[in-house]
């Protein structure tokens, strides 16, 4: 498991690269290279549990927020996101390209496919044409959304709370 995640870890530096956005949105992850569709772009890795939500975890289950290792904590929000969540064997989530990625573009996933509730994002800033506007949790997303259609979203989502 430690070499798992020594390979990860190299996988996520091979892959990503994490700089200003330049903009509001302070931080984010660039594309270091291409990526057709499928492909796992970045592991994601727990650094901790939180007690509670805050504007940097992510949602695992009902009761349960993790912050994960960099660079997976600087990925911004996007209602047109290139990034899906798909669970992993570190009890974190992969992120995979669901388009073709080039190198230097930004990469994005949509927070409400693993917040029920979302406090990161009180105004989203994604310029997307398809943007929410202000970013709410999984309930806000049209039950065909794209993403939720292709079951890219958090597992915890798909059974009842408590
Ligand atoms: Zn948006």
């Amino acid at each position: 498991m430690a070499d798992d995640v020594g390979s990860a870890r190299r996988i996520n530096a091979r892959n990503v690269t994490v700089r200003d956005t330049g903009g509001d949105r302070g931080r984010g992850i660039f594309a270091s290279r291409d990526f057709l569709p499928g492909e796992v772009v970045m592991v994601g890795l727990l650094d901790r549990l939180e007690k509670a939500r805050t504007a940097h975890s992510i949602q695992m289950d009902w009761n349960v927020h993790a912050l994960f290792e960099e660079p997976a904590i600087f990925v911004n929000h996007s209602c047109d996101p290139n990034l899906a969540i798909v669970p992993n064997r570190f009890r974190a989530y992969d992120f995979i390209s669901v388009q073709e990625i080039s190198p230097g573009v930004e990469l994005t996933w949509d927070y409400a496919t693993s917040e029920f509730e979302c406090i990161g994002v009180p105004v989203c800033l994604c310029a997307a044409a398809n943007c929410r506007q202000a970013a709410g949790g999984f309930s806000t997303l049209p039950p065909d959304h794209p993403l939720l259609l292709a079951g890219f979203y958090a597992p915890y989502l798909k059974r009842n709370s408590g």
